[in-house]
């Protein structure tokens, strides 16, 4: 008997029998193989969990036969097995939502074919093919498996490669074709990037094949195999790093120190988990790259993750150079599907130890034994995905490197809250780096108060406009950092600059139109809409955020006539390659303005920026989230990193309404130290994580259905109750900060407990109170980023 995860809907874990066509032992722990599901015979991709003998099987009852394995030898190792398990114990799904959420897609299909060498001519038979066979016939395909006579032809891959279809324009598409098809076409692959033809013709429609191949002929798209020379994932032609590695290279005193402890822990035969705090520029990837040297030489393998493509490319190019004979895989999830597989497929079979650098998906790769995981910036939040399978690559990587006795290091200049926590708490054992390793000296921090700015002058101060003039004129160039935006708006009030708080849990209100009230995403609390100023008891509440696409006009206004400004938003970072385009032109100071979000603030390195402002300082600090401060205060320590990286001085104007916040104090001096102890206290104080923990559950269910709303009323009573009897806090139900979502209204809870088993023992209750096809969905999700 076979317990088999199924990769795609419904996800369970099944009981099969081996049939009597194959021997017992072509089935194994960690295989694909292909299973009939449901009484229509629908075939189906999953992985064998466990391997039992038949005495486990309830008297009369009679099991599914298999149908046929998808490969001879096992593609999921044991540990790998492990991995998946406990990921599906800790966030409470089934071990093949888990694989199917880390698998690449081509992995997961059904549609698998054999070729028959039989004799004289092979012939190809599909697994339905197959499935329709009498049991003669499919015995003799078995012996023939058992003679080697059977190949797997199991991915369309390669042909797919050969036809990518890449867009070579920008919107607006109207001046181009009209033809609806057509542009349908060009957004979808400025949405999606680089598509097969045949993934192409699937997702909109054969119907699209004309059109697509007019935009082929006007050179609007291009159809044909990757073109060599660029990096795929940045497409980034010079995407050489800084470092040079080259004879009588030596590491810095701190560096030396902190390599020299490091390097004990991983030749510690134990599990171990550090933390490298280094400041902004103190070298911090050197360091990374020693340590990644000596687990290679013990015959390790090592990861070297980075939050995002662009950085996780320049860290692979460091390795390159560090490392110009070792073989190292590249891996994100801006990859194709096809390219993703491949990598997977390899180091599946890999036993020699190799390096992996990627994303945050790239944890998931399978290898030989780690020695060593890197997760550069430690502190992101794109290193926990909430979408999909829900996890949090920090954890991930602690159980990876628990597995092989290895070393999990974080990297940050502004640690992530929670890890500093844990290092006080002697958990995790540190390195700190307080010295710059190059010239660039950390630029000096103002505040801007503009407190009594109107709406009518703008968003920008008369100094900051002043400032950001000369700077152009000087033939320096300027960041200007807009803080997120498509979030639920917050309100402020325009005469005092005050927002309207939750009076019982400290954190901004949301505005939700529809209802004209201001809502607390924790616990519900909620006023309408106007309300009075509760500092000034003025009246004018504005939006905050708002307005930020004046800005441009603004600049426009008061710079030289030829000054070019570059933007980069949600859009430009949508398509692969775009991002990277624009920081390089901005680089090779193709403008002299750089106006962006919050992915400005990361690891990019301009030398000529000698003025970065921060238009929205306090936007962050009013968000719903109880880290608040914590991110404003990482991400303009990181934006004020990206002023004076040269050898010009560097300066930082930060924009704020209430110059009066804690975090300003510490911003000003990249002080990580005071802002922490400051922090930690604070949520002692109003119990916060890391001293309690805390957890979302989501619902969702269709608009249409009326009886959405009275489930999610049951839910509430149904955790309120029990919430008293475990010691678990419930806060809501509450709207989600986007309530509509893909046709769906959401709701959520904000569960606050000791401890994790409470916490899913609410959930587990919830859950079951829902009947089986119930059209509400629910989730879970544990130390959530995105309240
Ligand atoms: P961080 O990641 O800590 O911000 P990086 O690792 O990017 O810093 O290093 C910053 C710069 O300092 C790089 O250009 C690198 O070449 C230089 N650098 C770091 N360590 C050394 C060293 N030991 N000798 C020479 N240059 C170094
Ligand atoms: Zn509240």
């Amino acid at each position: 008997m076979l317990a088999i995860s199924l990769l795609t809907p419904p996800y369970a874990t099944l009981s099969y029998a081996t049939p009597a066509w194959l021997d017992a032992s072509a089935w194994k722990c960690g295989q694909r193989v292909i299973v009939p599901l449901g009484k229509g015979g629908m075939l189906r991709a999953g992985i064998v969990v466990s391997v039992d003998d038949d005495s486990s099987v309830k008297e009369g009852v009679v099991l599914k036969e298999c149908l046929w394995p998808a490969e001879r030898e096992p593609l999921l190792r044991p540990e790998y097995l492990g991995m998946v398990k406990q990921l599906a114990l800790r966030h409470m799904v089934t071990e093949g939502e888990v694989l199917g959420g880390l698998l690449p897609a081509g992995l997961r299909t059904s549609k698998i074919r054999l070729r028959i060498l039989d004799g004289g001519k092979p012939r190809t038979v599909s697994m339905r093919d197959l499935a329709g066979m009498s049991a003669e016939e499919r015995s003799r395909v078995g012996a023939l498996w058992a003679g080697n006579a059977v190949e797997i032809l199991d991915s369309t891959f390669d042909a797919e490669e050969q036809e990518l279809c890449t867009l070579l324009v920008d919107p607006p598409w109207s001046v181009r074709p009209s033809a609806k098809r057509q542009i349908e076409v060009l957004e979808y692959l400025h949405d999606k990037g680089m598509l097969s033809r045949t993934r192409l013709l699937q997702e909109l429609g054969s119907g699209i094949s004309a059109a697509l191949n007019t935009l082929a002929e006007r050179g609007l798209v291009r159809i044909g195999p990757r073109e060599g020379g660029t990096c795929e994932s940045c497409e980034d032609e010079s995407n050489e790093c800084s470092f040079d590695f080259g004879e009588g290279f030596t590491l810095l005193p701190e560096q030396q120190v902190a390599f020299d402890d490091f390097s004990a822990l991983l030749h510690d035969e134990t599990p171990k988990s550090a933390l490298l705090y280094g400041i902004t520029g103190s070298g911090k990837t050197v360091v990374y790259l020693e340590l990644a040297a000596e687990a290679l030489a013990k015959g390790l393998s090592v990861m070297l993750l980075a939050p995002e493509v662009a950085l996780a490319c320049k860290l692979d190019s460091a390795v390159r150079k560090r490392f110009p004979s070792q073989e190292c895989f590249f891996y994100n999830g801006y990859q194709s599907p096809t390219e993703r597989e491949k990598t997977f497929r390899l180091l599946a079979k890999r036993t020699t130890p190799c390096v992996i650098v990627g994303t945050r998906s790239a944890l998931f790769l399978p290898s030989p034994r780690l020695g060593l995981i890197v997760l550069d910036e430690e502190h992101d939040t794109s290193f926990k995905q909430d979408e999909g399978l829900v996890y949090q690559a920090k954890e991930v990587a602690h159980y990876r490197v628990q597995q092989s006795n290895g070393l999990l290091l974080l990297g940050s200049a502004t640690p992530d809250v929670k890890t500093f926590h844990a290092v006080q708490q002697q958990a995790v054992s540190m390195g700190v780096m307080k010295e710059r390793a190059g010239e660039g000296k950390l630029p000096e921090v103002s505040l801007l108060n503009i407190k009594n700015m109107k709406r009518s002058d703008g968003i920008l101060a008369a100094e900051c406009k002043k400032q950001i003039r000369e700077t152009v004129e000087r033939g320096e160039q300027v960041v200007i950092l807009l803080n997120r935006r498509g979030y639920a708006p917050l309100m402020y009030c325009l005469d005092c600059g005050h927002v309207a708080r939750c009076p019982h849990c400290e954190v901004g209100l949301t505005y939700h139109k529809g209802r004209e009230r201001l809502i607390c995403h924790y616990c519900g609390y909620s006023v309408s809409y106007p309300v009075v100023c509760s500092k000034c008891k003025g009246l004018h509440y504005l939006p905050m955020g708002e307005g930020t696409e004046k800005l441009e006009e603004n600049l426009i206004e008061i710079l030289p006539p030829d000054t070019k400004i570059l933007r980069l938003d949600r859009d430009s970072t949508r398509r692969p390659g775009k991002m990277q385009r624009i920081l390089d032109a901005f680089a090779n100071q193709e403008a002299q303005v750089l106006v962006g979000t919050q992915m400005l603030s990361k690891g990019h390195h301009f030398p000529n920026v000698t003025l970065a402002v921060v238009a929205d300082g306090d936007l962050g600090l009013n968000l719903p989230d109880y880290r608040a401060a914590e991110r404003t205060f990482q991400l303009l320590v990181q934006a004020s990193g990206r002023a004076g990286r040269g050898e010009k001085a560097g300066r930082v104007l930060i924009q704020t309404r209430d110059p009066g916040h804690y975090c300003w104090q510490f911003v000003g001096s990249a002080d990580y130290d005071g802002f922490y102890a400051e922090e930690i206290e604070r949520r002692r104080k109003r119990k916060y994580p890391p001293f309690v923990k805390l957890a979302l559950i989501r619902a969702s269910y269709p608009l249409d259905w009326n009886k959405g709303m009275e489930w999610v009323e049951t839910l509430t009573e149904v955790a309120r109750a029990l919430g008293k009897e475990h010691d678990v806090r419930v806060l809501g139900h509450t709207p989600s900060p986007l309530p509509v979502l893909r046709g769906r209204k959401r709701f959520q809870w904000t569960l606050k407990s000791d401890d994790w088993i409470s916490i899913r023992t609410l959930y587990y209750a919830m859950r079951n109170a829902v009947p089986r096809g119930s059209k509400l969905r629910l989730s879970l999700d544990i130390d959530p980023v995105n309240m």
